[in-house]
């Protein structure tokens, strides 16, 4: 037997709400079925009864046939499933009262073996049905007081009978009740088991996710990384290929960061890194890509960006680091701040070997960047346009 699962109301109503399109269409079907039976047990009641034929077909299809049919349209309409479910088992006690009438009304001394049938018309009801437990539980219950109620009243009733009547039914209604118990614990297993899986599923899509996002990260700083460049650069050709003509890329360099790590130490070295990046971040426009490239050195890519605004994006970088205004002692120049030195270059990036041969034109420009005393920038366009700031 399964051990009843307990279930939260949030728990309970999706529950429901996943299993209403199919316990609908389930409990129609069950309804339909039982209502043929229950009409064609008429013949049982001709066949053995015989003296109450008129009142047979008056309680059978005067009275259960159009209540069941009502039922049908109430189980075919927009109603909460619950709902229907009682529906249902209360037509299926109301049969079962009009059964037995039925029976007490007839004088044949063959009613008393007619009356196992009550206990199989149960059963089907529970099983056809397929309802909840403790629904099917609560009917039982009702059926087994009306059935052991109306007993006594059948045409050579005894003692006895009852005591062989209950012998049979017994098991039979306890067996089904037992059936459609394990059946729902099942149902509820199931769902708990699918609740869990989905909520791992979520999880590991949200871990997936966040690898990624840290595979493309550098650490220290949180800017992209080279693996996020290159799938910058892809996202960027993909979804906007007419700006890759016209790029942007800077290459900054850190002025004398040795000596920064010699003279404060690696950690403040850590801390310089992460402000700069920052500050970076700030100056250059949104749509702009930033990444640590490696050491103190990084890459900007601005698409779109014409390249007479090189020299205004590279100077807002400069300028945003050196008002850091972090103190540095050691460059063993005039200098006395951090500051980075600036190398520009435009063109297309439409492809890798475009790209490659922009960052080092990018490249080359720092060099002469550092080579005119740092805190400056150049942009490499063969036709060198250039401009210090002290
Ligand atoms: P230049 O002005 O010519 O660029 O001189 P530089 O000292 O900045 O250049 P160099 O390439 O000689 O030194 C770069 C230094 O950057 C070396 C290393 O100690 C430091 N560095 C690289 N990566 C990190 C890092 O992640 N954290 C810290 N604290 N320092 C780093
Ligand atoms: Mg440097
Ligand atoms: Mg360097």
């Amino acid at each position: 037997m399964f051990p009843r699962l307990r279930m939260t109301a949030d728990q309970q109503n999706a529950f429901l709400a996943l299993r209403t399109p199919a316990r609908t269409r389930l409990l129609l079907s069950s309804v339909i079925g039982v209502c043929i039976f229950y009409l064609a047990c008429i013949l049982l009641d001709i066949l053995l009864l015989g003296d109450v034929t008129l009142l047979a077909i008056s309680l059978r299809f005067g009275v259960v046939l159009p209540v069941a049919l009502v039922l049908m349209r109430y189980v075919s309409g927009d109603h909460p499933i619950v709902n229907k479910e009682h529906a249902a088992l209360g037509v299926a006690i109301l049969g079962n009262v009009c059964w037995c009438l039925i029976l007490v009304s007839s004088r044949n001394p063959a009613v008393l073996g007619y009356f196992y049938a009550a206990a199989s018309f149960q059963m089907v009801v529970t099983i056809a049905a397929a309802s909840p437990f403790r629904p099917s539980l609560i009917a039982s219950l009702l059926i087994f007081v009306l059935n052991y109620s109306v007993i006594w009243f059948l045409e050579g009733s005894s003692g006895f009978y009852v005591l062989q009547h209950l012998a049979v039914y017994l098991p039979t209604v306890g067996m089904t009740l037992l059936v459609s118990y394990q059946l729902e614990s099942e149902a509820i297993a199931n769902f708990l088991q699918s609740q869990e899986n989905e909520v791992l599923k979520r999880e590991l899509s949200r871990q997936n996710k966040d690898l990624a996002r840290l595979s493309v990260t550098d650490p220290l700083t949180r800017l992209s990384n080279r693996r996020g460049t290159d799938g910058e650069l892809s996202r960027l050709r993909l979804e906007m290929p007419q700006a890759m003509e016209n790029t942007v890329v800077l290459i900054i360099d850190v002025d004398h960061f040795k000596a920064f790590n010699d003279g404060y130490g690696h950690g403040a070295g850590d801390d310089c890194l992460k402000r700069v990046a920052r500050a970076m971040r700030r100056a250059l426009p949104l749509d702009a890509h930033l990444a640590r490239q490696g050491g103190e050195e990084f890459l900007a890519i601005l698409p779109g960006t014409d390249a007479d605004k090189a020299g205004h994006f590279a100077e807002a970088v400069r300028r945003s680091v050196r008002q850091l205004g972090i103190a540095h002692e050691f460059t063993r120049d005039r200098n006395r701040h951090v500051t980075v030195s600036v190398g520009a270059a435009t063109g297309t990036i439409l492809n890798d070997d475009d790209f490659q041969s922009l960052v080092d034109a990018a490249d080359q420009a720092v060099y002469a960047a550092k080579a005119d005393g740092r805190n400056g920038w150049r942009i490499n366009e063969r036709q060198q346009v250039a401009q210090d700031v002290a």
